[in-house]
């Protein structure tokens, strides 16, 4: 099978990595990929979120299976694109992606299948928004509809920061406040049949201690010693199914990754937000410790037949990741900084590039790249993962240094 991969950051660098151990997969093409991928994979250049060109490169390369990493192309409709060429593309349709390209078609699906989670409102003015602030009280909650690669969500006790975010987006969903640690959790999907990964988890704010602003994600670990037995079960059944049972009627129906992210409330888990690919850096972990040859599932989702799959098999321990991100990240962050010790096994490249000239490793983005390790349980793939990540260096890079520590030292409860 020849895979043609698009995307360049951490999250294709994982998926690049799973996909040549298949022995199924006889040739990896990635675009744009990055300098890490271009150790597995042959790169070629493509406007990522140019459906025709990305059809184009799938015909010209033979590929037999298209996987699309990042959310753009999907929302774009590069799916719908190469599946018109008659190639078999893991990833849903614009119509299917909307799930993650607009909050509010995402609330209104949820409504429609009776999905838990936040109630919620639709704002595009400050009265409608102050009110809606006003009801939930704080934290305030204000999420911009539209696409802001996860920093698009502003959390906050101050009603004016709430305010100016919604005033900065225009269209925004506000929401009651969900209370309880968060669950990732990716689910492959031919539409109608879904495969649940391990539950993983991610941090989203730049500061140890969940401080700071929300990033992409500074690392994460699977699988969740903390997390209640039943709990994939019962997001199946509660969750996954009604969604995608409540898209196929819309005559949209999901085929990809879909990933549901919950918070663990008093109440039981309630949907924070779908997406409709694989999270980043939670696909470092959740791959890690996946047995089950990689191109063959997507495969199985991507023409339909995953109903007939195997069952998954997974590696015994746990994995952890911890990211390196660029100096001044997310704000500005800072680019062009060379980078020395990534050149080992477990690096993950994100955001980094080969210099014009010298062809030496730069950092070309926000999150540079991340340490990802496997261990017998999570104590050891921590300090693996660690391990890594201190024998890089980045000038001025900056890294949480708590990633799984709650987890390791048995710190997180579940509220009620
Ligand atoms: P989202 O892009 O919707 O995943 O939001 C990014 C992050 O903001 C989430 O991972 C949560 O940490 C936080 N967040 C979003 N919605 C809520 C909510 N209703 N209650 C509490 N935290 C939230």
């Amino acid at each position: 099978m020849r895979v043609l991969l698009v995307g360049g950051g951490g999250r294709e660098h994982a998926l690049a990595l799973g996909l040549v151990a298949d022995p199924a997969v006889s040739a990896l093409v990635a675009a744009p990929g990055n300098p890490g991928i271009a150790s597995v994979a042959e790169l070629r250049t493509v406007t990522a979120t140019d459906p025709a060109a990305v059809a184009a490169l799938a015909v010209e390369t033979a590929a037999d299976l298209v996987v699309i990493g990042p959310e753009a192309p999907l929302v774009a409709g590069v799916a719908d694109a190469v599946r018109a060429k008659g190639i078999a593309v893991f990833g849903p349709s614009a119509e299917a992606a909307r799930l993650e390209g607009s909050k509010a078609f995402a609330k209104d699906v949820m409504t429609a299948a009776n999905v838990p989670t936040a109630r919620a409102y639709v704002c595009t003015d400050e009265e409608s928004t102050a009110r809606a602030l006003d009801e939930f009280g704080a934290p305030y909650v204000v999420k911009d509809d539209g696409l802001a690669a996860g920093k698009g969500v502003v959390v906050t006790d101050d009603r004016s920061a709430a305010l100016a975010h919604a005033a900065e987006c225009g269209r925004v969903v506000v929401e009651e406040f969900l209370d309880g640690p968060e669950v990732s959790l990716f689910v492959v999907t031919d539409g109608e049949a879904a495969l649940p990964l391990l539950p993983a988890q991610d941090f989203k704010r730049v500061g140890d201690g969940d401080t700071g602003p929300n990033t992409g994600g500074m690392g994460a670990y699977a699988p969740l010693p903390w997390a209640p037995p039943g709990l994939v079960d019962e997001v199946m059944r509660d969750v996954v199914h009604p969604t995608l049972a409540e898209l196929r009627r819309r005559g949209a129906p999901f085929a990809g990754l879909l990933y549901v992210g919950l918070a663990m409330t008093a109440a039981g888990p309630r949907v924070i937000e779908f997406n409709a690919r694989f999270g980043d850096p939670e696909t470092q972990v959740v791959l890690a410790l996946l047995e089950t040859p990689l191109g063959g599932l997507l495969h199985a989702a991507a023409t339909g037949t995953l109903a007939e799959h195997p069952p998954l098999r997974w590696r015994d321990g746990a994995a952890v990741t911890v990211v390196l991100a660029a100096q001044g990240y997310p704000a500005a962050p800072r680019t062009g900084d060379v980078i020395t010790g990534a050149d080992r096994p477990g690096i993950i490249h994100a955001g980094t590039a080969l210099r014009a000239g010298d062809g030496a490793l730069v950092s070309a983005g926000g999150r540079v790249l991340c340490g990802t390790a496997t261990g017998v349980d999570l104590a050891a793939a921590r300090d693996a993962a660690y391990a890594l990540v201190d024998g890089v260096e980045l000038a001025g890079s900056q890294h949480r240094t708590d990633i799984a520590a709650a987890a390791v030292e048995g710190r997180i409860t579940i509220p009620g």
